[in-house]
């Protein structure tokens, strides 16, 4: 972080990027918390604060008159809150450059907290462009960047901002500190075994980091949809499972490299298979490449949870990013529950992300049993597979 802060103005970038509810009450506020120690370690050293994020995709989803459906994107929202957190009333700016919010910015007094409103009412915050960042620039003595959420964009807020300011006045916020240096503990010396488990429903999302992970992981365990291409890279029945047959050859081709690496690669042996993508559907187990014709596996088997149990049990480290099953309806959650289970049980180091994976965390009631748990989702999977972050090589270099 940075130091002799006490009486400048900081300018943080933060995610804020929170989900409302109809009456635009955050039903999540994990992001806002999460930056919260950032924000108080600021202030306690003296300094004011101006924060800026992006909420939603305002420019994506603008109103049928063409204009900017500013209720639905305001950051506005968040202000309750975020001043309850930091036990301080928060301004809010009703936009990020120009006169009235430089105005409001340039006179804080120390411990004094502004929001600026959504940078994504602009298209230059998205093109990265230079002088929309310059602008932004202006609201800080020094620049603070704590939204690894967002660190894998390159936009004007994100990345390009930092450019106008010196080394020594920029820095990474407490959070995003933590978020490097955990993926990079796994990344760089992990406890052995080290043991990644993905699940999710594309091969395609996630082929990278399987790539990558075949490098250093001793074991890596995949589940939930994409796991069915496997099964049909072995040529077994997967009938109406998720398949991308594009991917195939690949899925074969990964099969063989990791016995190439010497990379133990856990596929779920059995499926709770179900004649219809339903809650309500019929279910049977079967042996995950025996699926019969019309039928779907929506979850992993009992004895692939109690094989990743065992291998779970004995792990140094443990990765974990996406769900095991459609975790969405209650026939199909258990596999991602037990898993979420085990792995608060383990006493290695375990490293949790992405929404779907950090959800089943919490309502298995073991957060606290987590060793980190990432508030990155695309931001973490590009991290992982080795991409540099337009985010950390703006403060980095
Ligand atoms: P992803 O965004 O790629 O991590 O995928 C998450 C989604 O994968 C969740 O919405 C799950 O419901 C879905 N999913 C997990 N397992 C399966 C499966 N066996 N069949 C279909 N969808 C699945």
């Amino acid at each position: 972080m940075l130091t002799n802060i006490r009486g400048k103005r900081i300018l943080c970038r933060v995610d804020f990027n929170v989900p409302l509810n109809e009456q635009f009450e955050i039903t999540d506020t994990t992001r806002i918390d999460r930056t919260v120690p950032t924000l108080m370690s600021l202030l306690n050293e003296g300094a004011s604060l101006v924060l800026m994020a992006h909420f939603g995709r305002p420019l994506k989803k603008k109103k049928e008159d063409g204009t900017i459906d500013v209720e639905k994107f305001t950051l506005k929202h968040v202000v309750p809150y975020l001043s309850k957190a930091i036990g301080k009333e928060v301004s809010f700016v009703s936009d990020c450059i120009g006169e009235e919010a430089i105005k409001a910015t340039t006179n804080l007094k120390p411990g004094e907290v502004i929001l600026l409103e959504n940078t994504r009412f602009y298209p230059e915050e998205k093109n990265g462009d230079v002088d929309f960042a310059a602008k932004l620039s202006k609201h800080g003595d020094a620049f603070v960047n704590d939204a690894f959420g967002a660190a894998h964009r390159a936009h004007a807020s994100t990345s390009v901002v930092a450019s106008f300011f010196e080394p020594e006045h920029k820095a990474f916020g407490l959070l995003m500190q933590a978020e490097i240096s955990n993926a990079r503990k796994v990344m760089k010396n992990p406890a052995r075994p080290c043991v990644a488990i993905f699940g999710g429903a594309k091969v395609s999302d996630k082929i990278k980091l399987i790539e990558r992970f075949m490098d250093f992981a001793d074991t890596i365990i995949i589940g939930g949809g994409m796991s069915y291409t496997f099964f049909k890279a072995m040529e077994g029945s997967i009938g109406r499972s998720l398949c991308e047959d594009e991917y195939v050859d690949l899925a074969a081709d990964l099969i063989e490299r990791a016995k190439e690496y010497n990379v133990q690669l856990i596929l779920p042996s059995d499926s709770i298979i179900a004649d219809d993508f339903s809650n309500t559907a019929n279910l049977k187990v079967s042996a995950s490449g025996e699926i019969p014709e019309g039928w779907m596996g929506l979850d992993i088997g009992p004895k692939a949870i109690s094989h990743i149990q065992d291998a779970l049990r004995q792990a140094g480290t443990i990765i974990w990013n996406g769900p095991l099953g459609v975790f969405e309806m209650s026939n199909f959650a258990k596999g991602t529950m037990q898993v979420a289970q085990s792995i608060a049980a383990n006493d290695g180091f375990s490293l949790v992300g992405g929404g779907d994976s950090v959800a089943a965390v919490n309502a298995s009631g073991v957060a606290d049993k987590i060793d980190f748990i990432s508030t990155g989702g695309g931001a973490l999977l590009e991290f992982l597979e080795g991409k540099k972050l337009p985010g950390i090589e703006a403060i980095e270099g």
